[in-house]
């Protein structure tokens, strides 16, 4: 089978190199073009500094990078990695233009016509892309997914909200530094340091999550950036309809099997860990590719009935792992064709 062609935009960032790490060697996608802002315009990717362990994909090293712009970096399939501000303007160019936009921006997830997608819990809400053409006029399409602490919060109680119904969480985190993009946090402020606010973070999660659940339910985020290289750990305590015992709730996410089949999903979903002192963001974020969340520590909780604690990868399941799978789930429905 041909590989559709693929366009990255913001193939420089944080995001876009694990993206370009993943395209390597899809089965399904072939990189077409790289896009980036104007600083990188014209440059050999090669000449650019590769930040994640090993060299650069040799595929990649020649390739020069592009404008974001539709009329000269078109693909039928589009990885979006661009900064927010960015998204809103580029993205629905490229959609308009025909191509299937898989962004890991925050721009346009609230929309009432853009699905908000994690493949496991949500493969209906591809449906809304017949709406969201009809809406806005467009040949191709927008498709979300969530910010990495909802994508791994929402894996943690889906199986749970299926099997009990979730009323309302409470979700503290401490996230990597890794999900401020590159070059993030200054050193000086978060080595040795907590820093207690991460812009506009506690609200992306507290209106996300109900979204992509598809339930009102009550959500509080605190959300804590923290010296931690990769992987966001959240301690979460949960209020579920007729308040099943820990052993119930630990059951209802051991026996949760999505049987998704596509290239980039992961065996199992959820991981959970047995012992007291896991997971931990250094041994368990990246383990078997990034695309697992690991849970842990089942309790009970005086205050809402259950408490647990979640991590999981913020660069990959949280972002270029969740866009490459939202990406596969659409060529499987038929969307790229
Ligand atoms: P990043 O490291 O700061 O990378 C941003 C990318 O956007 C760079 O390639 C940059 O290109 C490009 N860019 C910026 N302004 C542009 C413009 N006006 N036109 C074209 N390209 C432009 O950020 P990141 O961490 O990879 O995040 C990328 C997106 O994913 C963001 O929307 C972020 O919120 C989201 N996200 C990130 C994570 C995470 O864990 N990091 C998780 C979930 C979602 P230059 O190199 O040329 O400046």
């Amino acid at each position: 089978m041909a590989r559709l062609p693929v366009t990255v935009l913001g193939a420089t960032g944080v995001v876009g190199q694990r993206l370009l790490r993943r395209l390597a060697d899809h089965p399904w996608f072939e990189v077409a073009h790289l896009a980036a802002s104007d600083r990188s315009l014209g440059r050999r990717y090669g000449d650019l500094p590769w930040r994640l362990p090993g060299a650069c994909p040799e595929a990649f090293a020649e390739t020069r990078l592009e404008a974001a712009d539709p009329r000269t970096a078109f693909a039928p399939l589009v990885f979006s990695a661009l900064d927010t501000e960015a998204a809103r303007a580029l993205e629905p160019a490229f959609a308009a233009a025909g191509a299937v936009v898989c962004s890991n921006a925050a721009a346009f997830r609230l929309e009432p016509d853009v699905p908000l997608l994690v493949p496991e819990i949500n493969p209906e809400a591809l449906d809304l892309v017949g709406e969201q053409r009809r809406r806005r006029g467009w040949k191709g399409a927008i498709l979300c997914n969530p910010n990495c602490t909802t994508t791994i919060l929402a894996l943690a109680l889906a199986p749970l909200h299926r099997a009990f119904g979730v009323e309302v969480v409470l979700m503290a985190s401490l996230q990597a530094a890794s999900g401020a993009g590159h070059p993030g946090v200054p050193s000086l402020d978060l080595l040795g340091n907590v820093v207690p606010h991460i812009p506009g973070e506690e609200a992306k999660v507290e209106m996300e999550l109900p979204k992509l659940l598809r339930s009102p339910l009550t959500v509080s985020a605190l959300c804590h950036r923290v010296p931690v290289v990769e992987g966001h750990t959240e301690a979460i305590s949960v209020r579920l309809r007729g308040g099943p015992a820990p052993e119930a709730v630990r059951e209802a996410l051991a026996r949760w099997r999505p049987g998704l089949d596509l290239p980039s999903a992961p065996e199992n979903p959820l991981i959970l860990h047995g012992t007291e002192d896991r997971p931990q963001p250094r041994l368990d974020a990246e383990a078997g590719g990034g695309m697992a969340v690991h849970l842990g520590r089942i309790r009970a909780c005086p205050l809402l009935g259950v408490k647990l604690t979640a991590l999981g990868s913020n660069t990959e399941r949280g972002a270029a792992g969740g866009a490459l799978l939202n990406a596969e789930l659409a060529m499987a429905r038929g969307l790229l064709t």
